[in-house]
Protein backbone atom coordinates (compact mmCIF):
# COMPACT_ATOMS: atom_id res chain seq x y z
CA UNK A 1 0.00 0.00 0.00
CA UNK A 2 1.72 3.02 -0.62
CA UNK A 3 1.24 6.38 1.71
CA UNK A 4 -0.89 8.11 -0.62
CA UNK A 5 -3.78 5.43 -0.39
CA UNK A 6 -3.41 5.52 3.38
CA UNK A 7 -3.91 9.38 3.46
CA UNK A 8 -7.13 9.03 1.85
CA UNK A 9 -8.59 6.30 4.02
CA UNK A 10 -7.96 8.46 6.73
CA UNK A 11 -9.20 11.57 5.47
CA UNK A 12 -12.41 9.60 4.61
CA UNK A 13 -12.43 8.39 8.40
CA UNK A 14 -11.45 11.98 9.44
CA UNK A 15 -14.75 13.14 7.73
CA UNK A 16 -17.15 10.61 8.67
CA UNK A 17 -15.92 10.88 12.17
CA UNK A 18 -16.08 14.67 12.13
CA UNK A 19 -19.72 14.64 10.20
CA UNK A 20 -20.85 12.67 13.42
CA UNK A 21 -19.22 14.72 15.82
CA UNK A 22 -20.89 17.69 14.21
CA UNK A 23 -23.95 15.77 14.40
CA UNK A 24 -23.79 15.21 17.67
CA UNK A 25 -22.79 18.97 18.69
CA UNK A 26 -25.85 19.83 17.33
CA UNK A 27 -28.11 17.44 19.29
CA UNK A 28 -26.08 18.62 22.29
CA UNK A 29 -26.39 22.40 22.01
CA UNK A 30 -30.49 21.95 20.83
CA UNK A 31 -30.92 19.79 23.99
CA UNK A 32 -29.81 22.10 26.14
CA UNK A 33 -32.64 24.76 23.87
CA UNK A 34 -35.15 21.89 24.57
CA UNK A 35 -34.93 21.59 28.01
CA UNK A 36 -35.79 25.95 28.45
CA UNK A 37 -38.31 25.65 25.85
CA UNK A 38 -39.99 22.36 26.99
CA UNK A 39 -40.10 20.46 23.94
CA UNK A 40 -40.33 17.05 25.87
CA UNK A 41 -43.10 15.47 26.32
CA UNK A 42 -44.16 12.25 28.93
CA UNK A 43 -45.43 9.29 27.29
CA UNK A 44 -47.27 6.32 29.44
CA UNK A 45 -47.24 2.41 28.48
CA UNK A 46 -49.81 0.57 30.07
CA UNK A 47 -48.63 -2.65 32.02
CA UNK A 48 -50.88 -5.08 32.55
CA UNK A 49 -51.29 -8.31 35.61
CA UNK A 50 -51.70 -11.51 33.80
CA UNK A 51 -53.74 -12.22 36.81
CA UNK A 52 -56.04 -10.15 37.71
CA UNK A 53 -56.33 -8.67 33.85
CA UNK A 54 -55.78 -5.63 35.12
CA UNK A 55 -53.95 -2.29 34.46
CA UNK A 56 -51.78 -2.14 37.69
CA UNK A 57 -48.66 0.35 36.67
CA UNK A 58 -47.67 2.65 33.83
CA UNK A 59 -43.84 3.39 32.72
CA UNK A 60 -42.80 7.03 31.76
CA UNK A 61 -41.21 7.19 28.58
CA UNK A 62 -39.94 10.96 26.89
CA UNK A 63 -40.50 12.04 23.75
CA UNK A 64 -38.37 14.76 21.92
CA UNK A 65 -39.90 16.37 19.38
CA UNK A 66 -37.35 18.40 17.23
CA UNK A 67 -37.77 20.29 14.16
CA UNK A 68 -41.15 18.43 13.03
CA UNK A 69 -39.21 14.97 14.22
CA UNK A 70 -39.61 12.72 17.10
CA UNK A 71 -36.15 12.12 18.31
CA UNK A 72 -35.51 8.68 20.02
CA UNK A 73 -34.54 8.43 24.19
CA UNK A 74 -32.07 5.29 22.44
CA UNK A 75 -30.19 7.99 20.43
CA UNK A 76 -30.81 11.79 22.97
CA UNK A 77 -30.12 10.30 26.42
CA UNK A 78 -27.12 8.80 26.43
CA UNK A 79 -25.72 11.90 24.81
CA UNK A 80 -27.53 13.81 27.46
CA UNK A 81 -25.51 11.38 30.12
CA UNK A 82 -22.10 12.22 27.92
CA UNK A 83 -22.29 15.86 27.77
CA UNK A 84 -23.80 16.18 31.76
CA UNK A 85 -27.42 17.76 30.95
CA UNK A 86 -29.04 14.20 32.34
CA UNK A 87 -28.97 15.74 35.57
CA UNK A 88 -31.05 18.28 34.65
CA UNK A 89 -33.46 16.78 32.73
CA UNK A 90 -33.79 13.60 34.68
CA UNK A 91 -34.87 15.80 37.69
CA UNK A 92 -37.62 17.62 35.22
CA UNK A 93 -38.54 13.83 34.55
CA UNK A 94 -38.55 12.83 37.87
CA UNK A 95 -40.83 16.18 38.78
CA UNK A 96 -43.21 15.74 35.66
CA UNK A 97 -44.05 12.29 36.21
CA UNK A 98 -44.82 13.15 39.71
CA UNK A 99 -47.26 15.46 38.59
CA UNK A 100 -48.85 13.58 36.12
CA UNK A 101 -48.63 10.45 38.23
CA UNK A 102 -50.82 12.65 41.46
CA UNK A 103 -53.34 13.77 38.81
CA UNK A 104 -54.01 10.61 37.65
CA UNK A 105 -54.28 9.05 41.23
CA UNK A 106 -56.74 12.21 42.34
CA UNK A 107 -58.99 11.63 39.13
CA UNK A 108 -59.47 7.58 40.67
CA UNK A 109 -56.46 5.67 39.28
CA UNK A 110 -55.50 5.09 43.33
CA UNK A 111 -53.41 1.97 42.58
CA UNK A 112 -51.55 3.02 39.37
CA UNK A 113 -47.81 2.54 39.94
CA UNK A 114 -45.67 5.02 37.38
CA UNK A 115 -42.52 4.08 36.77
CA UNK A 116 -39.95 6.28 36.38
CA UNK A 117 -36.17 5.43 34.39
CA UNK A 118 -33.11 6.69 36.57
CA UNK A 119 -29.84 7.10 34.81
CA UNK A 120 -27.07 5.77 36.63
CA UNK A 121 -25.33 9.26 36.57
CA UNK A 122 -28.57 10.57 38.18
CA UNK A 123 -28.61 8.13 40.90
CA UNK A 124 -25.15 8.45 41.64
CA UNK A 125 -25.78 12.06 42.23
CA UNK A 126 -25.32 12.86 46.42
CA UNK A 127 -28.69 14.37 45.78
CA UNK A 128 -30.45 11.72 44.47
CA UNK A 129 -32.05 10.66 47.71
CA UNK A 130 -33.61 14.40 48.77
CA UNK A 131 -35.09 15.38 44.97
CA UNK A 132 -37.01 12.20 45.42
CA UNK A 133 -38.06 13.25 49.06
CA UNK A 134 -38.96 16.55 47.91
CA UNK A 135 -40.66 15.57 44.82
CA UNK A 136 -42.74 13.09 46.70
CA UNK A 137 -43.51 16.39 49.07
CA UNK A 138 -44.04 19.02 46.40
CA UNK A 139 -46.23 17.03 44.06
CA UNK A 140 -47.95 15.29 47.03
CA UNK A 141 -47.74 11.95 45.45
CA UNK A 142 -48.03 8.83 47.36
CA UNK A 143 -44.05 7.20 47.54
CA UNK A 144 -45.86 4.13 46.95
CA UNK A 145 -47.60 5.12 43.87
CA UNK A 146 -43.95 5.46 42.28
CA UNK A 147 -41.51 3.12 41.07
CA UNK A 148 -38.12 3.87 40.02
CA UNK A 149 -36.14 2.13 37.22
CA UNK A 150 -32.80 1.25 37.69
CA UNK A 151 -30.33 -0.72 35.74
CA UNK A 152 -27.08 -2.88 36.76
CA UNK A 153 -25.09 -0.01 35.73
CA UNK A 154 -26.12 1.65 38.63
CA UNK A 155 -25.35 -0.89 41.19
CA UNK A 156 -21.91 -1.41 39.95
CA UNK A 157 -20.94 2.20 39.81
CA UNK A 158 -20.58 2.16 43.52
CA UNK A 159 -22.06 -0.79 45.83
CA UNK A 160 -21.52 1.08 48.95
CA UNK A 161 -23.42 4.25 48.00
CA UNK A 162 -25.82 2.68 45.99
CA UNK A 163 -26.77 -0.05 48.52
CA UNK A 164 -27.21 2.88 51.12
CA UNK A 165 -29.35 5.20 48.52
CA UNK A 166 -30.97 2.27 47.82
CA UNK A 167 -32.42 1.45 51.58
CA UNK A 168 -33.29 4.68 51.53
CA UNK A 169 -35.79 4.84 48.86
CA UNK A 170 -37.07 1.93 50.29
CA UNK A 171 -37.63 3.58 53.51
CA UNK A 172 -39.24 6.19 51.71
CA UNK A 173 -41.95 3.14 50.36
CA UNK A 174 -40.69 3.92 47.06
CA UNK A 175 -40.63 1.01 44.77
CA UNK A 176 -37.53 -0.08 42.68
CA UNK A 177 -37.33 -2.04 39.66
CA UNK A 178 -34.48 -3.51 37.63
CA UNK A 179 -34.85 -2.42 34.06
CA UNK A 180 -33.39 -4.57 31.18
CA UNK A 181 -32.81 -7.43 33.38
CA UNK A 182 -30.12 -10.20 32.15
CA UNK A 183 -28.18 -8.15 29.79
CA UNK A 184 -25.74 -6.39 32.44
CA UNK A 185 -22.40 -7.84 34.06
CA UNK A 186 -22.91 -7.47 37.49
CA UNK A 187 -23.11 -10.47 39.87
CA UNK A 188 -26.51 -12.03 40.75
CA UNK A 189 -25.54 -11.05 44.77
CA UNK A 190 -26.61 -7.63 44.44
CA UNK A 191 -30.34 -9.43 44.51
CA UNK A 192 -30.11 -10.43 48.24
CA UNK A 193 -28.59 -7.29 49.36
CA UNK A 194 -31.10 -4.61 47.89
CA UNK A 195 -34.98 -4.54 48.83
CA UNK A 196 -35.78 -4.97 45.07
CA UNK A 197 -39.18 -4.98 44.14
CA UNK A 198 -39.33 -6.21 40.69
CA UNK A 199 -37.03 -7.77 37.98
CA UNK A 200 -37.91 -6.39 34.33
CA UNK A 201 -37.16 -9.08 31.83
CA UNK A 202 -35.25 -7.58 28.97
CA UNK A 203 -36.95 -7.36 25.78
CA UNK A 204 -34.07 -8.60 24.08
CA UNK A 205 -35.43 -12.19 25.42
CA UNK A 206 -38.53 -12.06 25.09
CA UNK A 207 -38.69 -11.20 21.04
CA UNK A 208 -38.09 -14.79 20.35
CA UNK A 209 -39.68 -16.39 23.25
CA UNK A 210 -42.51 -18.51 21.27
CA UNK A 211 -39.44 -20.22 18.81
CA UNK A 212 -36.13 -19.85 20.56
CA UNK A 213 -35.72 -22.59 23.06
CA UNK A 214 -32.02 -20.42 24.49
CA UNK A 215 -34.96 -17.41 24.99
CA UNK A 216 -37.27 -19.85 26.70
CA UNK A 217 -35.03 -21.45 28.88
CA UNK A 218 -33.19 -18.11 29.86
CA UNK A 219 -36.88 -16.18 30.77
CA UNK A 220 -37.81 -19.47 32.61
CA UNK A 221 -34.52 -19.17 34.89
CA UNK A 222 -34.81 -15.67 35.29
CA UNK A 223 -38.87 -16.08 36.18
CA UNK A 224 -37.54 -18.66 38.70
CA UNK A 225 -35.32 -16.59 40.45
CA UNK A 226 -37.80 -14.53 40.52
CA UNK A 227 -40.20 -15.92 42.41
CA UNK A 228 -37.58 -17.63 44.71
CA UNK A 229 -36.45 -14.22 45.99
CA UNK A 230 -40.26 -13.36 46.15
CA UNK A 231 -40.33 -10.48 43.38
CA UNK A 232 -42.19 -9.54 41.15
CA UNK A 233 -41.49 -10.64 37.17
CA UNK A 234 -42.44 -8.20 34.51
CA UNK A 235 -41.79 -9.02 30.49
CA UNK A 236 -41.06 -5.96 28.31
CA UNK A 237 -41.89 -5.90 24.75
CA UNK A 238 -44.57 -8.02 24.56
CA UNK A 239 -45.68 -7.89 21.05
CA UNK A 240 -47.76 -11.04 20.32
CA UNK A 241 -50.09 -13.27 21.73
CA UNK A 242 -47.82 -16.02 21.50
CA UNK A 243 -45.06 -14.41 24.14
CA UNK A 244 -47.77 -13.45 25.88
CA UNK A 245 -48.80 -17.28 26.38
CA UNK A 246 -45.74 -18.56 27.03
CA UNK A 247 -44.70 -15.97 29.52
CA UNK A 248 -48.45 -16.70 31.53
CA UNK A 249 -47.72 -20.65 31.55
CA UNK A 250 -44.09 -19.43 32.60
CA UNK A 251 -46.01 -17.53 35.90
CA UNK A 252 -44.56 -14.15 34.88
CA UNK A 253 -46.83 -11.49 36.46
CA UNK A 254 -47.22 -9.06 34.38
CA UNK A 255 -46.23 -7.85 30.82
CA UNK A 256 -45.74 -4.25 28.58
CA UNK A 257 -45.48 -4.13 25.10
CA UNK A 258 -47.06 -3.31 21.82
CA UNK A 259 -49.44 -6.70 22.14
CA UNK A 260 -51.16 -4.41 25.01
CA UNK A 261 -50.54 -0.89 24.06
CA UNK A 262 -47.82 1.49 22.47
CA UNK A 263 -46.78 4.46 24.75
CA UNK A 264 -49.34 6.85 24.87
CA UNK A 265 -49.79 10.51 24.96
CA UNK A 266 -51.15 11.64 28.57
CA UNK A 267 -54.55 12.24 26.96
CA UNK A 268 -54.62 8.81 25.62
CA UNK A 269 -53.46 7.17 28.59
CA UNK A 270 -56.59 8.74 30.88
CA UNK A 271 -58.91 7.41 27.62
CA UNK A 272 -57.18 3.63 27.73
CA UNK A 273 -57.20 3.69 31.20
CA UNK A 274 -61.00 4.89 31.25
CA UNK A 275 -61.96 2.17 28.67
CA UNK A 276 -60.24 -0.31 30.44
CA UNK A 277 -61.89 -0.16 33.65
CA UNK A 278 -59.23 0.21 36.21
CA UNK A 279 -61.09 3.04 37.92
CA UNK A 280 -62.65 1.66 41.23
P1 LIG B 1 -36.44 0.99 28.53
O1 LIG B 1 -36.54 1.71 29.81
O2 LIG B 1 -36.04 -0.44 28.58
O3 LIG B 1 -37.86 1.18 27.84
C1 LIG B 1 -38.49 0.22 27.04
C2 LIG B 1 -38.40 0.60 25.58
O4 LIG B 1 -39.05 -0.42 24.80
C3 LIG B 1 -39.11 1.89 25.20
O5 LIG B 1 -38.38 2.47 24.13
C4 LIG B 1 -40.47 1.39 24.71
O6 LIG B 1 -41.12 2.31 23.84
C5 LIG B 1 -40.03 0.16 23.97
N1 LIG B 1 -41.10 -0.84 23.83
C6 LIG B 1 -42.18 -1.02 24.60
N2 LIG B 1 -42.92 -2.06 24.16
C7 LIG B 1 -42.29 -2.55 23.09
C8 LIG B 1 -42.57 -3.64 22.19
O7 LIG B 1 -43.54 -4.37 22.30
N3 LIG B 1 -41.66 -3.85 21.18
C9 LIG B 1 -40.57 -3.05 21.02
N4 LIG B 1 -39.75 -3.33 20.00
N5 LIG B 1 -40.27 -2.03 21.85
C10 LIG B 1 -41.12 -1.78 22.87
P2 LIG B 1 -38.07 4.03 24.08
O8 LIG B 1 -39.24 4.81 24.60
O9 LIG B 1 -37.56 4.33 22.72
O10 LIG B 1 -36.90 4.19 25.14
C11 LIG B 1 -35.66 3.57 24.93
C12 LIG B 1 -34.80 3.66 26.17
O11 LIG B 1 -34.48 5.03 26.44
C13 LIG B 1 -35.48 3.15 27.44
O12 LIG B 1 -35.41 1.74 27.54
C14 LIG B 1 -34.66 3.87 28.49
O13 LIG B 1 -33.45 3.20 28.71
C15 LIG B 1 -34.41 5.21 27.83
N6 LIG B 1 -35.42 6.17 28.29
C16 LIG B 1 -36.66 6.41 27.82
N7 LIG B 1 -37.28 7.35 28.56
C17 LIG B 1 -36.42 7.71 29.54
C18 LIG B 1 -36.48 8.64 30.65
O14 LIG B 1 -37.49 9.31 30.90
N8 LIG B 1 -35.36 8.72 31.45
C19 LIG B 1 -34.24 7.95 31.22
N9 LIG B 1 -33.17 8.09 32.05
N10 LIG B 1 -34.17 7.06 30.20
C20 LIG B 1 -35.24 6.93 29.38
MG1 LIG C 1 -37.40 1.25 31.55
MG1 LIG D 1 -36.08 -2.01 29.65
MG1 LIG E 1 -33.72 -0.66 27.43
Amino acid sequence: KSARSDDKSYAVFDLELGAKLAHEQKLVNDLKLALVSEEFELYFQPQLSLQSQKVIGAEVLIRWFRDGNWVSPAEFIPLAESAGLIVELGDWILRTACEKAQHLISHGFNDLVVAVNISPVQFARPDFLNNVTEVLEITGLPAQNLELEITEGVIIYNEVETLETLKALKDLGVKLAIDDFGTGYSSLSYLKKFNIDKLKIDQSFVGHIASDSADKSIVKAIIELGRNLQLTLIAEGVEELEQLTVLQDMGCDEIQGYYFSRPLAEQDFIQFMQNYHVKP
